[in-house]
């Protein structure tokens, strides 16, 4: 039978996929071998697409499969770039396995606006940021590697108001702005032993990303770096700086929120904010 054009390009892909595919499974774990070959990947897709939408869809599919097949990353010397991508791989498991997004358009809305604009008026990194509402009624909030903060329903529900919640919101930018997730995530390999020399994959990285991000609690050392940041975030996008100390103290008389679990709390950290507004004399 007669094959189609659309079969014969389908063939063609797939050839140049397995070549392609066999010669990274060959030098596995270098980073200066794989990003030719990947360049290389594009350009024979570029020289072989058309403006057919089905193929356009296969070569993004084969560059999908390409890079997460072979991506590895030395955690000693991990780049923005790479932390974006560990992200988006937490972010992936996070929204399959553990969390649905909270199913309100205007919330989201709300809430990335409330995100960016503490970004975009404070020195933030030069990465994107991502900012979703997750369906949980616990009151809790999170940061993850590269850019990612999540609030839950629960916490924006608990807020009195604006400044509240962009005061627990500027809290977790800190996070990220310190590099905290990302120190935790490679203090975490290295405690697994399995920092190779050829690096670590991104997979592996999103993994133990995604269970960090699930089980474990701050550091008191990066609460209080991040409580200090975060007041210097409120400050910047004009908000009172006061209202996280209003909002903690909110929690704490709730009973034991999720965000003081996974946020150690005592009296020393309450104080210690109160002493830095003070200092700062903005209430
Ligand atoms: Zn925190």
């Amino acid at each position: 039978m007669f094959l189609s054009q659309n079969n014969i390009m389908c063939k063609k892909m797939l050839l140049t996929y397995r070549k392609l595919y066999r010669l990274p499974l060959l030098f596995m774990g270098t980073v200066s071998l794989i990003l030719p070959l990947e360049a290389k990947a594009k350009t024979l897709i570029t020289e072989k697409q058309t403006d057919l939408s089905t193929r356009t869809v296969i070569s993004l599919d084969l560059l999908d499969l390409f890079r997460n097949a072979v991506r590895y990353v030395q955690i000693s010397s991990i780049s923005n770039e790479e932390e974006v991508e560990i992200g988006k791989q937490i972010n992936q498991k996070l929204l399959n396995q553990q969390y649905q997004l909270y199913n309100n358009t205007q919330t989201q809305e709300y809430v990335d606006s409330i995100g960016q604009e503490l970004v975009a008026s404070s020195n933030s990194r030069d990465i994107p940021y991502t900012f979703q509402v997750v369906a949980s009624d616990a009151v809790n909030a999170f940061a993850t590697p590269g850019g990612f903060v999540y609030v839950t329903s629960g916490l924006v529900k608990e807020a009195d108001n604006q400044a509240q919640l962009a005061s627990v919101i500027a809290h977790e930018i800190a996070h990220i702005n310190k590099r905290h997730s990302i120190e935790n995530l490679k203090q975490a390999v290295i405690a697994q032993g399995i920092a190779e020399t050829t690096g670590v994959s991104t997979n592996t990285l999103a993994q133990i990303g995604y269970q960090l991000a699930i089980d474990l609690p701050q550091s008191r050392e990066y609460e209080y770096e991040a409580d200090r940041v975060g007041l210097e975030i409120l400050q910047q996008a004009g908000y009172p700086p006061i209202a996280f100390v209003n909002f903690l103290e909110q929690l704490e008389g709730g009973g034991q929120p999720e965000f003081l679990r996974t946020h150690p709390t005592n009296s020393n950290r309450i104080e210690a904010l109160t002493q830095e507004i003070e200092s700062s004399r903005v209430q």
